[in-house]
């Protein structure tokens, strides 16, 4: 890690997750080749606070199970926190500190004033009744209470939750100050203040950075790509980001020839009918899976789908899937990194070796934080925008990010990923510095 002699009682338990080693390791190598000030690299490589919470529910069938549940907080510096809540059965107080260390340079990245913060629930939310979910999600908000808020930790959906999930945790947090919040979360369904635009975000984000990195690409000669039907595009995981990115970059015109969800993955070498797919799934919401659906499609795996001989591979589902074991098989020339995480760090430099363009997670998939933001500001002051505002202010945004992560990737000669990084972390060290350390 950074440095072994600050090693702590806790620190194999922040180790213990290939998510969190490979954040620190990205960590490491950007702060080598910005020469980050120790002191800064230090403070950032454990999280500021961690909250681990017991959440007992009784089932449907009248026993009573204890789930764990997590909430941890990054860094602040720069605002309150902000960062998703996750379902899933393999969720570790570990992967949530990594995925809020994302978070925390993800928002310093694009500009935002907030700081980083992940939550989580170790449970397998396809396993459980609605009314289940309901009660897991009402008694974690209440577990975890006293350390979120509108000023302090602004959750939002992120794997296995969605926009009811933050409904009610935005009643649940609500009920117990006896007024309306709408502030504590993001991603809320419209009628309770969400933003126009949000659920799209993520997927609608990582379409913009590909057409960024298309454009840098065809200005530095490196590529004759263009978003028509010569353009083949596979997306691995076809959830709240997967299946936007997927509908937006078939809207301009590429050919989606395969995406997956964790049952395995459809193939068809022509393009499949994204557009109806769409529809019919309505992503993270109706319970059907992409295994159900027959319609001119062969069945793929979703190790296949990773080395399809595409121009452009979306790994939009979970972290850890393209690994040194896999990476050789890995023929896209854009990778936009939709999840958090997808790419391992000796990945990542095995395919800027071998010449892959990486658009990585902190700036390929910030859409959702963005206008998470823009959700929040506008719910502060009770002024909500339409959604074609939104997506311009979207679309700004994410521009001016990517020129600057080419800015630094230039001056620095490094890869993406570092590049990014650098560019999350850069911004934070200089207000870390402004403010100083207190006492
Ligand atoms: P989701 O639960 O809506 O979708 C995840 C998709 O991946 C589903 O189709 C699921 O079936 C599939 N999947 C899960 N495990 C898989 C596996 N082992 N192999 C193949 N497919 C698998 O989640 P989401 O919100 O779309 O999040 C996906 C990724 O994007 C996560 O890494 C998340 O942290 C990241 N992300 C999400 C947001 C957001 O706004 N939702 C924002 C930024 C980043």
């Amino acid at each position: 890690m950074l440095d072994s002699t600050a090693r702590s009682l806790t620190s194999e338990l922040w180790e213990s997750s290939e998510l969190y080693r490979n954040a620190v390791t990205e960590l490491r190598e950007a702060a080598n080749t910005m020469k980050l000030d120790p002191n800064i690299a230090e403070r950032l490589k454990v999280p500021k606070r961690a909250l681990i919470v017991s959440v007992p529910i009784r089932l449907d069938n009248g026993i009573i199970r204890v789930f764990e549940g997590y909430r941890v907080q990054h860094n602040m510096t720069l605002g309150p926190g902000k960062g998703g809540i996750r379902f899933h059965p393999d969720v570790n107080l570990s992967e949530v500190a990594g995925l809020a260390m994302l978070m925390t340079f993800k928002c310093s990245l694009v500009g935002l004033p907030l700081g980083g913060a992940k939550g989580g629930i170790r449970v397998d939310p396809n396993k459980l009744s609605r009314q289940e979910a309901q009660a897991l999600t009402r008694r974690y908000t209440s577990e975890i209470n006293m350390i979120i808020g509108p000023d302090r930790d602004v959750p939002a959906p992120d794997i296995g939750t969605d926009s009811q999930t933050m409904a009610w945790m935005m009643d649940t947090y609500s009920q117990e100050q006896g007024f309306a919040i709408p502030g504590v979360v993001t991603g809320k369904p419209i009628e309770i203040g969400g933003s126009l635009g949000r659920t799209e975000s993520t997927g609608r984000g990582v379409v913009y950075t590909i057409e960024h990195a298309i454009k840098h690409l065809t200005q530095s000669k490196r590529t004759s790509l263009r978003l028509d039907a010569n353009t083949s595009v596979a997306v691995h995981g076809f959830g709240k980001v997967g299946a936007v990115a997927a509908y937006e970059i078939a809207q301009r015109g590429a050919k989606v020839t395969a995406v997956s969800d964790y049952t395995g993955g459809i193939y068809n070498k022509n393009g499949l009918n994204i557009t109806e797919l769409y529809k019919m799934l309505k992503p993270g919401q109706s319970g059907i899976t992409l295994s159900e659906y027959k319609k001119d499609v062969e069945p793929i795996s979703n190790e296949d789908l990773l080395a399809l001989p595409v121009d452009i591979l979306i790994p939009a589902a979970i972290d850890g899937v393209i690994t040194k074991n896999n990476v050789k098989n890995v023929k896209a020339k854009i990778i936009a990194e939709g999840a958090n995480g997808p790419i391992t760090a000796e990945a990542s430099k095995v395919l800027e070796e071998k010449g892959a363009f990486i658009i990585p997670d902190i700036l390929c998939n910030a859409g959702g934080v963005i206008v998470s933001y823009f959700e929040w500001v506008q719910g502060m002051q009770n002024f909500f925008w339409n959604e074609t505002e939104v997506n311009e202010k979207l679309a700004e945004v994410l521009s001016n990010a990517f020129k600057r992560v080419i800015e630094i990737q230039t001056h620095y000669k490094c890869g993406m990923k570092t590049a990014a990084l650098i560019a999350g972390v850069d911004r934070l060290n200089r207000a870390m510095l402004l403010r100083g350390l207190f006492p």
